[in-house]
């Protein structure tokens, strides 16, 4: 009989993925007794598959509890060796120069952290700032081509020997396989709907982005106001794409892309960094897509079914990228302190 259903990581967005990789590299759990089961994966398309549609980079627009403070430090400073596992930058994740600017000023806790571990920053004098902006820094960010950097990390995944299962489960009990000891629930949006969860916290954060190609661009630049989010974003190693956003639309499902969204974030964009329009702007792609969020935040808890263990790891809204490999540390310490636990009965 395969071993590989001993523990079962359910999602193969980036929360899944990040997840596995480190049962494999903190947990020092054998890759070939690891199983991904999940509805959508790398290379496929869905409304209800979050991760091939972000931004996405490492940015500021976190909020300031201590979990996801912990989250975005362990993140930023840990890629470096996931990246190196996968094959180096040109799988889809590397470093890139960027500026970020808030309406509001974000608060001593965040700055006071920032300042602990980003590289290359500098905070910008006042009489620099643009008008309307409160505070802005640059430092040297992680830029994501999303969709290739997830299929790099399956690829390593599965060369190393975990099995991945193409399912869709209706309750998270069909996700214990025969030997299964331990599941990990990183269904993201999914934690909606899916029996045996259906947490009524979990709800979208809709985005629109479109995805332009660029090749004169090679940084990023974010504005954040109290109600609206601006960004650009180049893509590592994807041909000169770049990505301009966005929006952030609370319970808003649709995964329809609109005109007028498209022609906004065009002039947002384009006033924050004129330069873009240095040549004529050549729009390859417009996507929709819905961050998980989470009345409460991230939700990392275990419980049991049927005896047996269940690691919840969801709810990463806007910062799957950037703190989810905070989050699937936490989640496999969590697993080893119940382990711990359960051979002390
Ligand atoms: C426009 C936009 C911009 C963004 N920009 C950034 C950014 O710059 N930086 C950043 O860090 N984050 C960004 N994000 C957020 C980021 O994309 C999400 O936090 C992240 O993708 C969530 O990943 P996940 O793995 O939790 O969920 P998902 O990617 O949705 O994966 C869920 C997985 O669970 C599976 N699943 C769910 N239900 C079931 C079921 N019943 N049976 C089987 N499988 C199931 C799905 O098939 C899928 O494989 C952005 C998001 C959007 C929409």
């Amino acid at each position: 009989m395969s071993q590989s259903d001993e523990y079962v990581v359910v999602g193969a967005g980036i929360t899944g993925l990040y997840t596995a990789y480190c049962l494999i590299n903190d947990a020092k759990v054998s890759p070939r007794k690891i199983s991904v089961i999940a509805q959508y994966m790398p290379g496929d398309q869905s409304i209800h598959y979050t991760s091939p549609w972000a931004g996405g980079n490492f940015s500021c627009i976190t909020p300031d509890d201590p979990d996801t403070l912990e989250f975005d430090k362990y993140t930023y400073t840990n890629l470096k060796q996931l990246q190196a596992k996968i094959g180096g930058p040109k799988k889809g994740i590397d470093h890139n120069p960027t500026t970020e600017y808030w309406d509001i000023y974000p608060g001593e806790k965040k700055v006071d952290s920032l300042k602990s571990y980003l590289t290359d920053l500098i905070i910008i004098p006042k009489f620099q700032l643009p008008k309307g902006v409160a505070f802005g820094i640059k430092y040297t960010t992680w830029d994501f081509f999303c969709p290739f950097y997830l299929a790099n990390i399956k690829e390593y995944l599965e060369t190393s020997g975990v099995r991945f299962i193409k399912k869709k489960l209706t309750h998270i009990a069909q996700a214990y396989l025969p030997r299964t000891k331990v599941v990990f629930n990183c269904t993201g949006i999914g934690a909606f709907s899916i029996s045996g969860v259906k947490d009524s916290k979990v709800y979208p954060t809709r985005g629109q982005v479109l995805v332009v190609h660029a090749p004169h661009i090679h940084e990023n630049r974010m504005r954040w106001g109290e109600d609206y989010a601006t960004y650009i974003i180049p893509r590592p190693h994807s041909h000169d794409q770049l990505i301009l956003g966005g929006f952030l639309q609370k319970d808003n499902w649709t995964g329809d892309t609109s005109g007028e969204e498209s022609r906004d974030i065009i002039k947002r964009t384009t006033e924050l960094m004129p330069e873009i329009l240095d040549r004529p702007l050549e729009i390859l792609a417009v996507a929709a897509g819905l961050r998980p969020s989470r009345h409460g935040g991230v939700r990392i808890e275990s419980e049991h079914v049927e005896g047996k263990l269940l690691i919840h790891n969801y709810g990463a809204s806007g910062y799957g990228y950037q703190a989810g490999f905070g989050m699937g540390h936490r989640a496999v310490q969590l697993m080893l302190k119940e382990q711990q636990l359960y051979c002390k009965l």
